[in-house]
């Protein structure tokens, strides 16, 4: 085919095995790709999780698949390791501590070497291929690209870049600038980790010059930079926020979670989303707001993640620990308990139903990328506000300031996740906002969202 073609790298391809049978898994990045593969042969490079024999393509698309071996080892020292256990921590401002370790470093590198290897194979089949690198899994990848082919080279981080004094910490930071450093363009969520990256090779580098958004190398060769928050499908969540199926299970848990508020958690049981200080600040409101007692509950839905690392499995034990602590305080006799914990994820049609039902969402991470369980709340909440009455009002979103998404949503209730007092007054104040107050910041924040959706993301990315 004459058409330019698309290599796209990231850690995880997206399929999985259900039953006999591989499936594509719902992500973001796929949702993104999806249009774009009908008018671009495209190959999708990452680890195949595994044993199974992968298919030729992503099922129902056109697109190939490349799996990448890892052996348990690779697994261990370059994903769990020095992916999950330096750089993650590290990158979410030290809210988990880094381990540095010299042979999950090695290990990173040997990946790195063998995704770009494949990479570089798969896109020789390829007429005139753009190379598009993703997240803190493959940052050494663009420099190896680099070094075989003059092809273009995309790089997005999918999580923040932190502060240079904090980046400096890494034994390995100048290698891993550098890596980046390989791609045309590296791409960020926000103006601010944009510029935190920028600085970072100012002060570590000594041969390159800053020029505007650009960084000139020794050779010449300029590497710009850009800011392009990823989003999410709206037109997709808006539509099934509307489907009977959402409507009938949204009706259920109206008639369960009758007579009350309730306040809503969605996230990964992951230490940078603020799990425990967000039990602590409703704990906090329930002992300030006698009145409220037995009429507001917090649904919190925790799906497990990374649980064969230690610092994940002290969290579930803390978060255990903290929601049998506030029941045990505040259940009354013969009534419900304040708070509904799920350790495990819900189908997509239980969380549209949780995002409708709740009168406030709590996105409330010490640190976070971006956020999208954010931006999926305010679309779906805004796809059912024609269905209602205006008294009605509308569900308010309580977003913390440390995160990617709260560059975007100015009109949310905004709060700092640390300040255990505030959370709670912030929670309080968007309780007794007036219904109309309600509606008009959900509509602004869910026009912005729609405005700049995951296809909007994808073409910046992809077309400059
Ligand atoms: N999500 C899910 N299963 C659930 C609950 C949520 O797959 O049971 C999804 C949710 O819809 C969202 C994603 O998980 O798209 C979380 O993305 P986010 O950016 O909020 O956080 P991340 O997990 O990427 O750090």
């Amino acid at each position: 085919s004459e058409e330019p073609g698309l290599v796209v790298l990231s850690n995880r391809l997206p399929v999985s095995r259900v039953g006999n049978k591989w499936q594509t898994s719902a992500g973001g990045l796929v949702t993104a790709l999806l249009p774009l593969v009908s008018t671009r042969p495209t190959s999708w490079v990452g680890w195949d999780g595994g044993s199974h024999k992968l298919p030729e393509k992503l099922p129902g698309t056109d697109a190939g698949l490349v799996g990448v071996g890892l052996s348990r080892a690779d697994v261990k020292a370059y994903y769990d390791g020095f992916s999950n256990a330096t750089l993650w921590p590290l990158f979410h401002d030290l809210v988990g501590t880094p381990e540095f370790q010299r042979s999950w470093w090695e290990a990173y590198q040997r990946v790195n070497r063998s995704f770009a290897e494949a990479a570089l194979k798969t896109g020789e089949e390829l007429s005139s291929p753009t190379y598009w690198v993703q997240d803190y899994q493959l940052m050494l990848v663009p420099q190896l690209l680099r070094a075989g082919t003059d092809a273009p080279v995309r790089y997005f981080l999918h999580i923040p870049f932190p502060a240079p004094e904090l980046f400096a910490r890494l034994p390995w930071r100048d290698q891993l600038l550098r890596g980046l450093l390989g791609a045309d363009t590296v791409s960020f969520h926000t103006e601010h980790y944009r510029r935190n990256f920028v600085r970072a090779c100012a002060l570590l580098l000594t041969d390159v010059t800053v020029r505007g958004r650009d960084i000139v190398l020794e050779d010449g060769r300029v590497v710009h930079t850009q800011a392009n928050p990823i989003s999410i499908d709206t037109t997709d969540f808006a539509e099934d926020a509307r489907s009977e199926e959402v409507t009938g299970r949204l009706q259920r848990l109206r008639r369960q979670f009758a007579g009350r508020r309730v306040l809503l958690g969605v996230d990964r049981l992951d230490y940078t989303k603020g799990i425990p200080e967000r039990l602590l600040a409703f704990e906090r409101l329930l002992e300030d707001r006698e009145d409220l007692h037995g009429r507001v509950c917090l649904v919190q839905i925790a799906v497990p993640s990374r649980g064969d690392v230690e610092e994940y499995q002290r969290l579930r034990d803390l978060v255990d620990q903290l929601v049998g602590r506030i029941n045990g305080r505040f259940t009354r006799p013969g009534e419900d308990v304040p708070v509904h914990y799920f350790h495990r994820g819900v189908a997509r049609e239980d969380l549209l139903a949780y995002y409708l039902l709740a009168d406030l969402m709590l996105v409330t991470p010490l640190k976070d990328g971006m956020n999208l369980v954010a931006k999926e709340f305010v679309t779906v909440q805004h796809a059912a506000l024609s269905a209602r009455s205006a008294t009605e009002g509308a569900g308010a979103l309580v977003l913390s300031e440390f995160t990617g998404a709260a560059d975007e949503m100015p009109q949310a209730y905004l709060c700092n996740p640390f300040d255990l007092d505030g959370v709670s007054a912030v929670m309080a104040t968007a309780l007794s906002a007036a219904p109309e107050e309600r509606r008009r910041r959900l509509d602004l924040l869910a026009r912005r969202v729609r405005r700049h959706d995951i296809h909007a993301w994808a073409e910046r990315e992809l077309d400059q």
